[in-house]
């Protein structure tokens, strides 16, 4: 029997702890829990795991210096982060997770579909780097060339893909996405030009006050080291699950690969016609499998998905969207059983569906 996260597909949602790292972390959850700020022996410790965290982040993302990362709960504060200044971006990508979209929209920014119509310079202009919701992914390097000032949301690539620094201001990052703890991501800032939201102690250099978190920042820098020395195994190791279950697919009536010419091979976005994708869901979770809906309509917002509407995909498609997101914890065997009980599932929604 395949341990229970191989047959979990939801990658793109979350990913499991890696051992290792949650063994990175436990002297920091048990004896040396001393605060980063405090001057005895533990806070020292402490306030030196962070450092050497800081600086491991820093040399993996190519930065030039450690300070240059500002250590958040998550890609959902550092988008919001960076979006507090004063005037917020002027554009965004029309495909960007709500973290950005929604503060970005409030103040203000326009929507952009295709980077090479950008025509004129933009002041401040963010672009994610691959879509959680279709794995689509983007040259934000070049992309970056049209702003003065560039934010890239990087949660879905960073780490597991390699990545260019060169001409990005802003980057974010959350660790639960590359086998790390939940509750922590970073953001990196070129040059510090932050409004701080968390006002208060004044940790990180007054840009995020709040004491230090040291056993999940230790978990983030050691899931993001481990990451980065899979990178090319991680890759090719999810194109190769990707094409087992296409294989299955493309022998299905009614189904649009939602895949683009730039791709990310871990996210494998399926629109079956005549189905709800809840429908498929269920199915495969009573048989122990965990997919995501990716979807128009989720079980909690009724709401069309503004990424699959940027996509120009008809309304019938997009409910029945369903996401298969690969990691380095899904086996070739896990992959083989997804991709045989996958079409008897759809065929079940389907005749039910019918008969709505
Ligand atoms: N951006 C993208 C592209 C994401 O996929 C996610 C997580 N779904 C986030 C931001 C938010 O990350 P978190 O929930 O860890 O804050």
């Amino acid at each position: 029997m395949d341990p229970s996260w191989e047959l979990y597909f939801d990658n793109a949602a979350t990913t499991r702890l890696d051992p290792c790292v949650l063994d990175a972390m436990l002297p920091y959850l048990r004896e040396d829990f001393g605060n980063s700020e405090s001057l005895h022996s533990l806070g020292i410790q402490s306030k030196g795991a962070i450092e050497r965290a800081q600086h491991t982040i820093a040399e993996l993302l190519g930065a030039e210096d450690p300070s240059q990362i500002v250590f958040v709960s998550g890609a959902t504060e550092a988008n919001n982060l960076v979006f507090a200044q004063n005037s917020g971006p002027d554009a965004i990508s029309s495909f960007e997770h709500s973290s950005v979209r929604v503060p970005a929209l409030a103040k203000g920014a326009a929507l952009l579909s295709d980077p090479s119509l950008i025509s004129e310079p933009i002041h401040f202009l963010s672009w994610m780097t691959v879509n959680n919701e279709t794995g689509q992914t983007w040259d934000v390097n070049a992309i970056a060339t049209h702003a003065s000032q560039f934010h890239t949301d990087a949660t879905q690539s960073v780490f597991k893909y390699p990545l260019k620094l060169e001409g990005i201001d802003f980057l974010s990052g959350s660790a639960h996405k590359f086998h790390g703890p939940k509750g922590i991501g970073f953001l990196y800032t070129r040059s510090a030009i932050l409004q701080p939201t968390m006002l208060g102690g004044g940790q990180q250099n007054g840009l995020r006050s709040g004491t230090l978190p040291t056993p999940l920042i230790v978990g983030l820098a050691e899931a993001a080291k481990i990451a980065s020395e899979e990178s090319a195994n991680f890759i090719a190791h999810v194109s190769k699950l990707r094409e087992i279950v296409l294989e299955a697919v493309l022998k299905i009536p009614d189904v649009r690969i939602n895949q683009f010419q730039s791709q990310a091979p871990h996210i494998l976005s399926l629109s079956f016609l005549g189905v709800e994708a809840e429908a498929i869901l269920v199915d495969l979770d009573a048989k122990g499998i965990s997919v995501g809906t990716g979807s128009a309509c989720s079980s909690k917002s009724k709401e069309p998905s503004p990424v699959l509407e940027a996509m120009h995909l008809p309304e019938v498609w997009q409910r029945g969207t369903v996401r298969i997101s690969f990691s380095k914890d899904n086996s070739v065997s896990s992959t083989a059983y997804l991709a045989k009980i996958l079409p008897p599932a759809l065929e079940k929604a389907r005749q039910i569906a019918s008969k709505c």
